[in-house]
């Protein structure tokens, strides 16, 4: 009898034992933050091959700015701009098929070639309000529509290409690449206001916009997809009393103002999440909702009398009673 209780006990142990191990190997997490793309990135993964999967991802947002980086003079995109274009490497083909597609249906309020209307606002560095003569000159000379792509082969006739809408969200489509070579099962990656979530269920916060930015205003329940958000709140400045921001109107040249003080985007792409936050922010309300809808992504839109517009299939929990969630109706 004895004996027999003591082989249970050496049963019982070498299963703990052997599950302990497995648990150990495949259940590893590790996290790490660093500065690059001009913003704060985060990773943090559980799989068998966390440690790895860090690196990996360190190296790669290395990588990808300078392969998009328009102030990296030996960026691929930097060369496009100083040669009117030139033969794409594989990868920016199908960043440049997306972005134009976006720019194309959006009517052009997503338009990537505004990088020296920006510049004249010196965004991130000294920014000013620009000479009005000059901006119109040089947005005349800038648009989508001067931008061609042939197979491989991209012609730019005007305007200085500029990915800074859409850089950390390629970000995080580089990234799952990355953790679904290495079988990662949970990961929470976040490139500036770009997050990608693998795994079980997670919140994600929606920053506030019109106020205490480190706070959050409500939160989403969501996994295995990517959410952006496009404010009003990011680079901002003030000059002679009025704010302005780094979101264009392609029309005007000056910051977007209708209203709406921040957009979120979620969808399975980090490029799409990406661009439609930036796209949906420039057309408004009714036409940004219509262009979430007709790439199949959720939306949240909040406006400056703090009311927060949300598409169907949204899940969202307003945590700030300043702010109401108001219906939407077409
Ligand atoms: P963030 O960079 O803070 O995540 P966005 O994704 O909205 O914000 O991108 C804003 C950036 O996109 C600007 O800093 C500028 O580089 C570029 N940009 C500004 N206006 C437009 C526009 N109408 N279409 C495409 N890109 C734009
Ligand atoms: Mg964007």
């Amino acid at each position: 009898m004895k004996k027999i209780g003591t082989f249970f006990v050496v049963i019982a142990a070498v299963i703990l034992i052997a599950f302990l191990a497995w648990d150990a190997v495949f259940n590893k997490s590790a996290s790490k933050s660093f500065f690059d793309m001009d913003t704060v990135i985060s990773v943090e993964v559980i799989g068998k091959n966390a440690e790895e999967v860090l690196s990996e991802s360190e190296n790669c947002i290395n990588e990808l700015d300078k392969l998009l980086s328009r102030h990296d003079a030996d960026s691929e995109i930097s060369s496009l701009n100083r040669n009117s274009g030139g033969t794409l490497s594989y990868k920016l083909v199908g960043y440049f098929q997306t972005l134009l597609d976006v720019s194309r249906r959006s009517g052009g309020a997503f338009d990537f070639t505004l990088g020296a209307v920006s510049d004249l606002w010196s965004f991130g560095y000294k920014p000013k309000v620009p000479d009005e003569a000059e901006l119109k000159k040089t947005l005349a000379q800038s648009g989508y529509e001067n931008i061609s792509l042939s197979g491989n082969a991209l012609t730019v006739s005007g305007g200085i290409i500029d990915f800074g809408a859409v850089g950390k969200g390629i970000a995080l489509d580089e990234i799952r690449s990355i953790l679904e070579k290495a079988s990662v099962r949970e990961a929470v990656i976040s490139v500036g206001g770009s997050v990608l979530l693998i795994g079980n269920d997670s919140k994600v916060g929606i920053r506030n916009p019109l106020g205490d930015a480190g706070r959050s205003i409500a939160t989403l329940t969501l996994s295995d997809v990517c959410v952006s958000t496009s404010g009003s709140y990011e680079r901002k400045f003030e000059e002679n009393g009025k704010a302005y921001h780094h979101i264009i109107n392609p029309e005007t040249g000056y910051p977007v103002e209708n209203g709406l003080v921040s957009v979120t985007i979620v969808s399975e792409s980090g490029i799409l999440s990406d661009a439609l936050s930036t796209a949906c922010f420039v057309l408004g309300l009714e036409k940004g909702i219509a262009l979430a809808e007709e790439y199949g992504c959720e939306a949240v839109f909040i406006d400056e009398n703090k009311n927060i517009t949300v598409t169907d299939g949204i899940q969202i929990e307003v945590t700030d009673s300043n702010y109401n969630l108001v219906s939407y109706e077409q």
